[in-house]
């Protein structure tokens, strides 16, 4: 059976990964990037290139978003131009990127005035993960239209979990992200610590990573911290924004983040120092400084 089409907006560190899956497991593929530079190496092995997200959507079958935030997701799929213009009517629109809650109930509707279907499909896992496959998709919306799309989902991902209605996976994508968060400012504040107090970093550093606190994110990113090598995979800007959309998101719920907020103040102070385009292990360099 010949693949459906597929349309992909944003190819930035997860979206360049994942179009790259699709491409090579034989999936027609249209691309679209802001800054079309960016899509060139995807052109190179066969996708391709479309001058505006409608252009990108108008033959799809699926059409998948991937970007930084609420702003560019609005901008690719209701601005000038924007796919859902473009989409044929049936179309499955599915958006990858890591946003609130409400843009995402808005865009689904949005979508079926339009005659279009709407998953949210945010993701856990990094850029490796993104360029081998191994995402672990977070999905909110309908079972049924999960179906028809789980095959093109397959080849980006190990694990695909489909946890409710639209809005789920766009809110346990919060959840998880705003743990990941504080554990990353935690272990800057920690590692910020151990340095100034004279402790032994290696030694203190084998104590944690070995031992209770040693969470496979706190391994990855203090080896980072420590070397340091703050090349993007997930950028300091994108977690900020994560757990901004995660404080008001919980307290929608009654339940104040005050963990969050507390990582959300480091955050920003590590942005405004112009460490928002570095990798999130960069917000140590702040602590770092007397
Ligand atoms: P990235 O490398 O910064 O890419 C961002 C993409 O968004 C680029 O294609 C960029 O286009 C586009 N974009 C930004 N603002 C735009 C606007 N106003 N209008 C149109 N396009 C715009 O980010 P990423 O790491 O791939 O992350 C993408 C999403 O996945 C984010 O929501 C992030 O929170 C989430 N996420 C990231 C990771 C990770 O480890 N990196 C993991 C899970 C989820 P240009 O190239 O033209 O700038």
């Amino acid at each position: 059976m010949s693949k459906p089409r597929v349309a992909f907006l944003g190819l930035g560190i997860m979206g360049g990964g994942m179009a790259r899956r699709l491409l090579g497991a034989g999936f027609p593929l249209t691309v679209y990037n802001r800054n079309p530079d960016r899509a060139a190496p995807l052109v190179a092995e066969g996708a391709k290139l479309a001058a505006s997200p409608r252009a990108a959507a108008a033959n799809a079958e699926i059409v998948i978003c991937m970007v930084a935030d609420d702003t560019a997701s609005r901008a690719l799929w209701l601005g000038e131009n924007g796919a859902l213009a473009g989409a044929p009517k049936g179309a499955i629109l599915l958006d990858s990127s890591t946003l609130s809650v409400g843009w995402v109930r808005e865009l689904a509707e949005a979508a079926a005035k339009h005659g279009c279907e709407f998953l949210d499909v945010p993701v856990t896992g990094t850029k490796p993960h993104a360029a081998n496959g191994e995402l672990t998709f977070l999905v909110g919306g309908s079972a049924a239209v999960l179906e028809k799309v789980r095959p093109a989902l397959a080849v980006m991902s190990k694990t695909i979990t489909h946890l409710g209605p639209v809005g789920s996976g766009a809110l346990l994508k919060l959840i998880n992200n705003f743990m990941c968060g504080v554990q990353v400012v935690a272990l800057a504040e920690a590692l910020a610590f151990i340095e100034r107090s004279g402790l032994d970093r290696a030694k203190a550093l084998e104590i944690l990573v070995g031992g209770a606190p040693g969470s496979p994110l706190v391994k990855v990113v203090s080896a980072r911290m420590t070397t340091p090598d703050y090349t993007p995979n997930f950028m300091l800007k994108h977690l900020t924004k994560d757990l901004r959309y995660a404080v008001a998101e919980g307290a929608s719920h009654g339940v104040p983040l005050a963990t969050a907020a507390a990582a959300v103040e480091v955050l920003q102070k590590a942005v405004a120092a112009g460490q928002g385009d570095l990798d999130m292990a960069a917000v140590v360099e702040l602590l770092r400084k007397r």
